[in-house]
């Protein structure tokens, strides 16, 4: 967003502000337009104006009135205030806040579908894109076979993983004409990709240069300390604003908001954290940054806690986007420092598990600050998938796009197909991508699907139904997906070492939703100590991105022989379920 351009001041149009005072003056009071009301007022103070006329050059961009709510205001929501300003594009047709709130705001209840609401919302996140849900799923699943079709051609192509295992498997992948046949396909693994994310890269010269340049790249966990690239074009790139608008719609993220971007800054690109922007990009919204996060290289950016609680009262933050502890971590300073979170109205948390507890405690947080609202929705996504979107809070998880990607839930042993509504392994199949391709990738999580309408919006395709369980051995700490395999490997490097263990807990046991801790538990001699606890901390790092604390303690502590036949060298005190 715009320096100077503070978000409290969404409110748009003279016409919203008109009406406003015309439903509170006086019967019988004259138009305050037509007696020098407030506006001209204040355009009178100003220097160099006496005959009270704003200068044109001020009279689309004055800088905003902030409104301060009065005390009976306060934790009323239905009352509360908005900020306006005059809005630069008055011609437009903008909605008063209060019809917004009423129209789109997702609740508990049902919400009205997105085109009962085009009378009022101009947002861009509103606009078209909706008829894919009124198709239905016999509909949509043609489509995605059609899609499909034409997707498996260009791998058979220019797929070097693909080309190469379906070679092998002597499958002709012609064959395969529809949804019903993709189950004849092998499962791809996370370990596949992670040994080769170059063969997953669709090489076609013939096509079109903004199906071929490379865009972007994110980085998700890797079998080594280095992570695992997935390669975006600029089709890939579009296709992921496309996906973004829906969740904005989907999840009432809309353009008045302003995003509070809470990610970290990692040692390589992470989805969660870049795609902040591509979000709100997609939904037409303002968006900053706090660049929290482990400190690394020479320049100094990465900023601390109390930055995070600054930038959301500077800004007037809408909406709070990061990793839930962390987003937690943000909350509990700002009670502290008494800051002023009052234009929060949604959290929007991602990147590690939390339990309906956890989120209650979020709105507990929310409501303690007198937050606008206390939507707390729990976005599951991947760098692989992008975000899936919740309409309502603890709701299921919409696929926000299904003319892009495809999902299955298969048995993960015999790559064989479930029935809606049983449980097993996620697995997605991109349909029209030209980076990074994936063809029946499982996930990894463990998750059901329903195809039916949404109970609660009504919506066609497919939904994640949870508890979602993270099924693989990658582990998140503090948003990061930690291979602990990899790090393993690291840690039993370090000279000097007799014992070692990592113990992944909560930073106070007391506090169930407290951040995600990495403990390095170590036996040394007394006097080596300082060099190993250097040596452990530089390549825990070095190998998965996480900052450990050390604890020394006795070699039998961690392996005692004569009570185990072998040492436990990594421990996951958490609960992982995402429910
Ligand atoms: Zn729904």
């Amino acid at each position: 967003m715009h320096a100077g351009e503070p978000g409290g001041a969404r409110g748009c149009g003279a016409r919203g502000r008109q009406r406003g005072q015309a439903a509170a003056r006086a019967p019988g009071a004259a138009h305050p337009r037509h007696r020098g009301g407030p506006v001209r007022r204040r355009a009178a103070r100003r220097p160099g104006q006496p005959d009270g006329r704003p200068a044109p050059a001020l009279r689309h961009h004055a800088r905003p009135v902030r409104a301060r709510r009065a005390p009976a205001d306060r934790g009323g929501h239905a009352q509360r205030r908005v900020p306006r300003r005059r809005c630069p594009a008055r011609r437009l047709r903008h909605p008063r806040r209060d019809q917004l709130d009423s129209e789109v705001v997702p609740a508990r209840g049902r919400v009205e579908r997105p085109r009962d609401r085009g009378k009022f919302c101009r947002s861009i996140s509103a606009l078209p894109q909706t008829v894919i849900f009124d198709l239905s799923i016999n509909q949509i699943e043609e489509l995605q076979s059609e899609r499909l079709r034409a997707m498996l051609a260009m791998c058979a192509r220019g797929h070097p993983f693909y080309r190469r295992r379906w070679s092998e498997a002597g499958i002709d992948v012609a064959s395969i004409r529809d949804l019903a046949d993709l189950e004849r396909l092998p499962l791809t693994t996370k370990q596949e990709l992670m040994a080769d994310p170059e063969a997953f890269r669709l090489r076609l010269p013939e096509l079109p240069l903004y199906e071929r340049a490379l865009w972007e790249v994110l980085y998700t966990t890797g079998s080594t300390a280095d992570p695992t690239p997935v390669y975006n074009t600029t089709h890939d790139y579009h296709a992921y604003l496309f996906q973004s608008r829906r969740v904005a719609e989907i999840s009432g993220i809309r353009e008045t908001d302003v995003i509070a971007n809470l990610f970290p800054l990692t040692q390589a690109p992470m989805g969660a954290f870049l795609r902040s922007t591509t979000n709100a990009y997609a939904a037409g919204a303002a968006i900053c940054a706090a660049l929290p996060g482990a400190a690394h290289g020479a320049f100094g950016v990465h900023r601390p806690l109390e930055y995070a609680v600054h930038m959301v009262q500077v800004h007037r933050a809408t909406v709070l986007w990061g990793v839930p502890s962390f987003v937690r971590r943000v909350l509990l300073r700002a009670i502290d420092e008494k800051a002023d979170f009052t234009s929060v109205r949604m959290c929007a948390i991602t990147g590690e598990a939390s339990t309906p507890a956890f989120r209650e405690e979020l709105r507990r947080c929310l409501r303690a600050l007198n937050a606008a609202g206390t939507g707390v929705f729990d976005r599951y996504g991947s760098t692989e998938l992008g975000a899936f979107a919740q309409c309502r809070e603890e709701s299921d998880w919409h696929n926000p796009a299904p003319e892009i990607q495809y999902h299955e839930i298969v048995d993960p042993q015999t790559g064989r197909r479930l029935r809606d509504g049983e449980r097993g392994m996620l697995a997605v199949t991109h349909l029209d991508r030209r980076g990074t391709v994936l063809v029946r990738f499982a996930m990894g999580d463990i998750a059901a699907i329903a195809r039916s309408p949404c109970p609660a919006c009504g919506r066609t395709g497919d939904r994640i139904v949870g508890p979602i369980v993270r099924g693989s051995d990658l582990v998140k700490v503090k948003g990061m997906l930690v291979n602990p395999s990899a790090l393993l490997g690291a840690l039993g490097g370090v000279q000097g070492v007799e014992e070692f263990q990592v113990v992944i807990r909560r930073e106070n046991d007391a506090d169930p939703y407290s951040m995600d801790e990495m403990v390095v538990r170590v036996a040394c001699a007394p006097g080596l100590r300082a060099v190993i606890e250097q040596q452990i901390t530089e390549k825990s790092v070095a190998a998965v991105q996480v900052r450990p604390r050390i604890e020394h303690v006795e070699a039998k502590e961690i392996y005692d022989p004569g009570r185990e036949t072998k040492a436990t060298r990594f421990v996951d005190r958490r609960s992982v379920t995402r429910t």
